[in-house]
């Protein structure tokens, strides 16, 4: 449903505000609908728990298990028909990064799913996902991805880091860029300005039971770290624990 309307005056319309706190366009209430008309599907078969959505805000279910809802992650991409978007859903006992239990998330575009289960290990296709780690010789790294939101310039938190960046990425999904960090594509997630942790927290999941390690950018773990709409973070975040530490150590933080 999202696709066709990608790109297009229809879909960027915007119709309100988000819970989240950014505009709501109708490509992220359409996605919206369809996640919770899936969830509805899921209450009537028994299942009780309560959602978290980016737009709607809190919804109760019946239960206590928390459901955190992005259904497009990703929107100026999708807005503009850049092809690189997707549906973000998370499943935790608590609200904080180590109670969360399952983590999904499928590239709209090219119908990738990546999925975790705590414990479990990180899935791509349904398939274990066991990368090759990136190439590194300790001095550069080949592809460091960067996150700032808007108004924030990326350089002055990143410069040290971007500076031994043989290509910088901002791809514009903090999901999906977290899950091609757990895949070994992105050598190193790099956030240098607080984001919502709630959208980081199925692709977090994800790039742990891949086997790789995220800290903020002081080098502090995130496990305490509330998951929550208003909750913010930095992060740094790569598959291989050496361009992780490479990363703290051009930033002078304290190794975790
Ligand atoms: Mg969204």
């Amino acid at each position: 449903m999202i696709s066709p309307l990608a790109g297009t005056t229809r879909g960027r319309e915007v119709v309100g505000s988000g819970a989240g706190g950014d505009q709501t366009i109708y490509l992220d209430q359409l996605a919206e609908q369809v996640v919770v008309e899936h969830l509805e599907k899921a209450y009537r078969s028994g299942l009780r728990f309560q959602l978290i959505s980016e737009e709607l805000g809190e919804r109760d279910f019946g239960g206590d298990a928390l459901v955190l809802a992005d259904p497009l992650d990703g929107s100026v991409n999708a807005k503009m028909g850049l092809p690189y978007y997707a549906v973000v859903l998370a499943a935790t006992q608590g609200d904080r990064f180590q109670d969360v239990r399952l983590g999904y998330v499928q590239n709209l575009v090219t119908g990738a799913e990546f999925h975790a289960v705590s414990g479990g290990g990180a899935f791509r296709d349904g398939h274990p996902l066991q990368p090759d780690p990136p190439p590194f010789d300790g001095r550069t790294i080949p592809v460091v991805q960067l996150d700032a939101p808007t108004g924030v310039d990326p350089r002055e938190g990143a410069a040290r880091i971007l500076a031994r960046a043989e290509k910088v990425r901002q791809l514009g999904s903090a999901a999906l860029n977290l899950c091609h960090a757990a895949a070994g594509g992105i050598a190193l997630q790099v956030t240098p300005a607080p984001v919502r942790a709630f959208d980081l927290a199925a692709p977090l999941l994800i790039l742990r039971e891949a086997g790789g390690v995220a800290t903020d950018f002081a080098g502090r773990p995130l496990e305490g770290v509330s998951v929550r709409l208003d909750s913010r973070t930095t992060l740094l975040a790569s598959l291989t624990p050496a361009i992780h530490g490479f990363g703290l150590e051009l930033l002078g933080a304290r190794v975790a």
